[in-house]
């Protein structure tokens, strides 16, 4: 298990697999390995933190041996101010360009018009020469010790001393705006997802290496897997299922190589010089299109749009593409358990109306359905607010933006006046 220094003393979060939901990063264990703070396996002990919530599960410290732990040193630093990050990433806004095949991935498979799509700025993540950008918005904000404490940013060592320069993954960048209209940080829809194992039953198994595709493009991997005391070292295809029965029948496991996360924060956390996005996360305010050509950093948008009714997303992008289409404000949350760190921006707001659209199956898993009663239940604690809830039949979209794009409109019906 890997490791990472959290700022709470005798906690960690780990950086391999989680031991309770499997999924990397965000998580949190103790010293000891007998409690795990974890981000998505939903419980009903819990608490909020500036990442969202965190949901507590207890090891049971005799169950398994304890595994070997490697722990990461951390070079990274705090992470600056709203304001600071605006002037930073506003500087990158005018150096990165937005390649034409990410700008076709918009108009055509997320039907935006150019206009929005320019106001929006929507970024590429270059490949290689990101020391080139890094140098160019320094001379812009004016010193690189402006560039210490902005995630996405950190200082290389090169053969000439050391120099500043961009992490992340090749891909399109989506900004993230406060109520303020600062951008506060960025996701990155990776173009090539990396590739992770979905495991079940009696089996272990790790990617070694990523190898070149089969004859049909389908990409492979080296993988080494552990069933029963044998260890093996085999090439496995994208989405080819293996699956193993006892001669009575009886399934004993089953694995399948496929594409991991497409969206990731763009963060430096693991670099030297470098700054996690993370506490508080970021949260994204859409407006509609037109509306960004009027809105001024530093202000809130009620004298524009009206913000008594509020709408809520998971994600960037479908908010951005639900506030067009709704001709409302959207909140695009970065997970569903992220929604108590909505409280004090729909506040500042004035809202009186909260109306959540998350995707048709929230309430086909019993656990994403218990993430949407705790926010139900969160909300009528804290606030005065009217909650709804958006709702449609799965088989006219599952998000919100594959709703409106098909030409529909949710059903709202209140469920706490
Ligand atoms: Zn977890």
């Amino acid at each position: 298990m890997k490791l990472r220094r959290t700022k709470h003393e005798g906690w960690y979060e780990i950086m391999s697999a989680c031991v309770v939901c499997g999924q990397r990063g965000w998580c949190r264990i103790n010293k000891d390995q007998t409690i795990v703070h974890c981000m998505r396996a939903v419980s009903d002990d819990f608490f909020d933190s500036t990442i969202g919530r965190q949901y507590r599960h207890y090891l049971d410290p005799d169950a398994a041996p304890k595994t070997k732990i490697e722990i990461e040193v951390n070079r990274a630093v705090d992470k600056k101010p709203d304001f600071h990050l605006n002037r930073v990433y506003r500087a990158l806004t005018k150096e990165l360009p937005l390649t034409s095949h990410h700008a076709e991935h918009l108009r055509n498979d997320r039907n935006m018009t150019d206009e929005a799509i320019k106001l929006r700025d929507y970024r590429t993540m270059p490949g290689p020469e990101r020391y080139k950008v890094a140098k160019q918005v320094i001379s812009r904000v004016g010193d690189q010790s402006d560039l210490l404490g902005v995630p996405g940013f950190f200082c290389n060592e090169g053969a000439y001393g050391p120099y500043w320069t961009m992490g992340g993954a090749q891909g399109l960048m989506i900004p993230f705006r406060s109520i303020r209209n600062e951008i506060t940080g960025w996701q990155i829809r990776v173009d090539k997802p990396l590739l992770k194992l979905d495991m079940e039953g009696a089996i272990k198994g790790e990617i070694l290496e990523e190898v070149d595709p089969d004859e049909n493009g389908k990409r492979r991997a080296k993988c080494k897997l552990r069933i029963q005391d044998k260890t093996l070292e085999v090439i496995l295809t994208e989405k080819d299922k293996k699956e193993c029965f006892s001669k009575s029948g009886q399934f004993v496991f089953s694995i399948v190589l496929k594409p991991g996360n497409r969206y990731w924060w763009w963060s430096s956390g693991d670099k030297l010089n470098g700054s996690s996005i993370g506490g508080p996360l970021p949260i994204h305010l859409a407006l509609p299109f037109p509306c960004l050509k009027l809105w001024s950093v530093g202000e809130t948008p009620e004298t524009m749009i009206s913000c008594d009714e509020v709408w809520v997303t998971e994600g960037p992008i479908k908010a951005d593409k639900a506030a067009d289409a709704l001709v409302k404000p959207v909140f695009g949350i970065p997970g569903a358990g992220a929604f108590s760190l909505l409280l004090e921006p729909l506040k500042q707001l004035g809202c009186k109306h909260v109306v959540f659209a998350y995707d048709a199956d929230v309430v086909s898993t019993p656990e994403v359905e218990m993430a949407l009663e705790q926010c139900i239940e969160f909300f009528a604690k804290n606030t005065e607010m009217t909650l709804s809830l958006a709702m449609w039949d799965i088989s006219l979209g599952k998000g919100i933006d594959n709703l409106t794009d098909a030409g529909y409109i949710p059903q709202v019906a209140k469920i706490l006046d």
